[in-house]
């Protein structure tokens, strides 16, 4: 079975690899996948809702770069069907939290 694939502007042929999961226990809230993303796959929680501990013990997350240090809030998949498999989101996350895949058609 082959995947979907696609074909740049020189004509050359990709594969994209599309959102599969996204681990919200690594997840600090920043808000980066969000901004970066072209679709409309994320949505940001409250943190308090989904049970998932405090992710500001991790001694990392702040890096004073303007993105939101506000732990209160975690990533959640709104919708991972209108994911177009650039990759972006993965490629700013601070935490490695997604994990992408090629899709069968
Ligand atoms: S792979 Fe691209 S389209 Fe899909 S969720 Fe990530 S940034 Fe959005
Ligand atoms: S970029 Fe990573 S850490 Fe930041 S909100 Fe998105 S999934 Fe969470």
């Amino acid at each position: 079975m082959s995947n979907i694939t696609g074909i740049t502007r020189g004509g050359v042929e990709y594969t994209p690899e599309f959102i599969m999961t996204l681990d919200q226990t690594k997840c600090i809230g920043c808000g980066r996948c969000f901004k970066t993303c072209p679709r409309d796959v994320f949505d940001l929680v409250d943190r308090d809702d989904l049970d998932l501990g405090d992710a500001s013990d991790d001694d990392d997350w702040d890096d004073g770069d303007g993105f939101s240090d506000d732990t209160s809030m975690v990533m959640s998949l709104k919708d991972p069907m209108d994911c177009i498999g650039c990759q972006a989101c993965i490629k700013v996350c601070p935490k490695a939290c997604m994990t992408h895949q090629p899709q069968p058609r």
